[in-house]
C-alpha cells in the first residue's frame, strides 16, 4: 500500500537516505530500526508525504505522492495518514477532548460530532475523567495517549509512529504500545512505527534495519 523505492534524499551536503526502498502492506505493522541519525525519521517523512525525495519514489495506494505539490500532499496527510512523535504534540491551550477531535475538525466536522467521535477514546484508553484537562495537567504517558487518540481518531489509513516512547518510561512506554497495536489492529490501520528500542519494535509484524539511509530486511518477528 505504501513503498519508496531508491529513494535518495541530503540535507545539503549530508545525505540522510541513500537509496532506500521499503513495502509496507495494508494492515501491516512495521518497525523501522536503527542507530541514530541512520536516516529513520526522514525515511519516515517521505513515506508520510512531509519530505519530498531528492531521487526515486514514493507509492501511496498505487499514485506518487512525491509528484503532488504541497497542497495536495497535506491534504492527503490530513485525510488519510495520523501521527504520533516523541514530544509535546498536544495544542496546549485546548483541552484533551478538543485536542481528540482536532483533526475531525480540521477535516470541516462539526464541533458537536466531532466531540462525540473523540469521547469514547477516553474510555478504550484509560483515560476517563481527563476530558477537560490541559497538556500541563497530563503525565507524559497520559499526553501521549491522548496523542495516540488524537492520530487515530480519524481513521487513518497509515498511523505514522516515530520514537512514539521515546520520552515514556519502560512500563508507560509498553502500556502505550499496546493501546497503538490493539487500536491499530481494530481499525485497520496500517503502521509505520520508527523506534531504536528493539522491546518496542517486537510489537510489529516486520522488523527493518535502516544503515546509512539504506534499508535491509530483519527477520519476522517471534509472537
Ligand atoms: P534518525 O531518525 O535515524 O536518527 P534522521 O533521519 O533524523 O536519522 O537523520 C539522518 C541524517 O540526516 C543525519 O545525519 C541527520 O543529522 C541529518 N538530518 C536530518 N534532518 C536534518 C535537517 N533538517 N537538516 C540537516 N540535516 C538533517
Ligand atoms: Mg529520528
Amino acid at each position: 500500500m505504501i513503498e519508496a523505492r531508491d529513494v535518495r534524499l541530503s540535507f545539503g551536503q549530508t545525505p540522510a537516505l541513500r537509496g532506500a526502498t521499503l513495502t509496507v502492506e495494508e494492515g501491516e505493522i512495521v518497525a523501522v530500526m536503527g542507530p541514530s541519525g541512520s536516516g529513520k525519521s526522514t525515511l519516515l517523512h517521505c513515506l508520510a508525504g512531509i519530505l519530498v525525495p531528492d531521487e526515486g519514489e514514493i507509492h501511496f495506494d498505487g499514485a506518487r505522492i512525491d509528484r503532488l505539490d504541497e497542497t495536495r500532499r497535506s491534504t492527503l496527510r490530513r485525510d488519510r495518514f495520523g501521527f504520533v512523535f516523541q514530544f509535546g504534540q498536544l495544542v496546549p491551550e485546548l483541552t484533551a477532548e478538543d485536542n481528540i477531535a482536532l483533526p475531525l475538525l480540521l477535516g470541516g466536522a462539526r464541533r458537536a460530532d466531532a466531540v462525540a467521535q473523540a469521547r469514547p477514546w477516553f474510555a478504550r484508553l484509560g483515560l476517563d475523567g481527563l476530558e477537560q484537562r490541559r497538556s500541563g495537567e497530563l503525565s507524559g504517558g497520559q499526553a501521549q495517549r491522548i496523542a495516540l487518540a488524537r492520530a487515530l481518531v480519524a481513521k487513518p489509513r497509515v498511523l505514522f509512529a516515530d520514537e512514539p516512547t521515546g520520552s515514556l518510561d519502560s512500563l508507560t512506554g509498553e502500556q502505550v504500545m499496546d493501546l497503538m497495536v490493539d487500536s491499530a489492529r481494530a481499525q485497520g490501520t496500517t503502521v509505520v512505527l520508527v523506534t531504536h528500542e528493539a522491546r518496542v519494535a517486537a510489537y510489529a509484524d516486520r522488523q527493518v534495519v535502516v544503515r546509512d539511509g539504506r534499508v535491509h530486511a530483519l527477520a519476522r518477528s517471534a509472537s
